[in-house]
């Protein structure tokens, strides 16, 4: 960062630590991964200094020749891919683009339905707090006990509320979804079938999670996930979309824009186009199995040490720790803010029936996208359940005080506590030399 660091020294070091970070700790955030060099290069390219309001063709400013056949690529580069035939690659990010489907199929008041955000659904499902739940009439459903989502309350929800649309997709969710089901109970009430595969595009195309393309009328996506491109998002029209409303790839396209947005941002859609094209790959087919046998790896390094997975185990990239075993209800921070300070990046959850509450839950989510990025295998998963364990057996004497007040100074001490234990901080080191062995851009 040549220039970087002589213009300003401040955020140069910034970067600087950031990518140490990134290359000593262990990032076991599922819905994080590191882009190829070649995808960082387009993403940081001249294409930021233009705009291109509309699209290929249609575009309200000049000089946009070039964009248009970038753009261009992008999108057939995605319809090739997720085998459809209609793709809007502008969204600025995941949230904007299922915001988008909303304006393409709704009008504010319309029933929607989408998972609980805190059974694994996402914000822009219909959450209370989100856009989507204030301008939408919202109805949620849920997981049951071992965290499969519940298909016979999704039926009679659907029968009482008659949604115009309904979501299935997830950011904490350890199965393969319901897509063909879905399906036919949207087509039974004459909904729109959304599916959100921002966290399982990368193992869709690798094939080791089926698709929704034959059942969903609209897909949508991130692209930074497991599909490991840049931040940005993209809004699929399948066959079965066309055939119900043939207006659909119009109306997504409206919607985004002028409907959302205005110029989209051109140096993302190459980044998406090359993020695409190395996703079409052998080597990246490769890439996301290995992503699904680590996470398998992992759950059973951690059920074999006694850790309570959420649904026993996982068929994605992703596992749910049960921590109450450990620390009873609302432990979830303490095993995310020890293993922070080991290195190792999670983020505390919730769990099915949640006896706490989200801001202070008892599960703990852990994935292996990023890691599968540097080339670790099932036996690094091995080792990282030993890390793993090891600290949350070194702290689980902890509880959550039940009153409120007590809390926040309960914390205080844990964490200084923490700092100070010297298990923890034998493997903190452990942890960086481990990680520091596997290359961040190592392909
Ligand atoms: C990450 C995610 C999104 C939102 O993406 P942002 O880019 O963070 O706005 C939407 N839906 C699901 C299921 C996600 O996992």
């Amino acid at each position: 960062m040549k220039n970087l660091s002589q213009t300003d020294p401040e955020i140069s070091n910034l970067i600087t630590k950031e990518k140490l970070r990134q290359i000593n700790e262990l990032e076991m955030i599922p819905s994080e991964n590191y882009v190829s060099p070649a995808v960082l290069e387009a993403s940081g390219s001249v294409l930021t200094n233009k705009y291109s309001e509309g699209y290929p063709g249609k575009r309200y400013y000049a000089g946009n020749a070039v964009i248009d056949e970038i753009e261009k690529l992008a999108v057939e580069r995605a319809k090739k891919l997720f085998r459809v035939p209609h793709v809007n690659v502008q969204p600025y990010s995941g949230s904007p683009a299922n915001l988008a489907v909303y304006m393409a199929v709704c009008k504010p008041g319309d029933t929607i339905m989408g998972l609980d955000l805190t059974h694994g659904g996402h914000l822009t499902h219909g959450w209370k707090v989100s856009a989507t739940g204030i301008f939408y009439k919202s109805v949620q459903y849920h997981v049951k006990a071992d965290g499969r989502i519940d298909i016979e309350e999704v039926k009679k929800l659907v029968r009482e509320h008659k949604p115009k649309l309904i979501w299935a997709g997830a950011t904490a969710y350890m199965y393969e979804f319901p897509f063909k089901e879905f399906g036919e109970i949207a087509q039974n009430c004459g909904a729109y079938f959304a599916c959100d595969i921002a966290h399982i595009a990368g193992l869709i195309v690798a094939g080791t999670h089926p698709t929704p393309v034959p059942y969903a009328h609209i897909v949508t996506t991130t692209t930074h996930k497991t599909l490991r491109g840049p931040r940005g998002a993209m809004i699929m029209v399948t066959g079965v979309g066309i055939k119900k409303d043939p207006d659909l790839p119009s109306k997504i396209d409206k919607a985004v824009f002028p409907g959302l947005q205005g110029g989209p941002h051109d140096n993302t859609t190459a980044a998406i186009a090359v993020a695409l094209h190395e996703a079409s790959t052998l080597k990246f087919k490769r890439y996301g199995k290995q992503i699904v046998k680590n996470a398998k790896a992992l759950a059973s390094g951690l059920m074999e040490r006694g850790v309570k997975l959420v649904g026993n185990g996982t068929e994605n990239h992703l596992i749910l720790l049960d921590l109450t075993p450990f620390f009873g209800p609302g432990g979830g921070y303490f095993a995310h803010y020890a293993l922070e300070f080991a290195g190792i990046v999670g983020n505390r959850n919730t769990i099915p029936g949640e006896p706490s509450s989200p801001f202070y839950p008892s599960g703990l989510r852990l994935g292996t996208p990023a890691l599968t990025t540097r080339g670790m295998k099932e036996k690094e998963m091995e080792k990282i359940a030993g890390f793993i364990f090891e600290i949350l057996d070194n702290i689980k004497s902890n509880k959550l005080p039940q009153k409120k007040e007590d809390r926040q100074p309960y914390l205080v001490k844990f964490r200084e506590e923490i700092k100070k234990n010297k298990n923890i901080t034998q493997i903190k080191k452990e942890v960086n030399q481990f990680a520091s062995r596997f290359p961040i851009f190592s392909y």
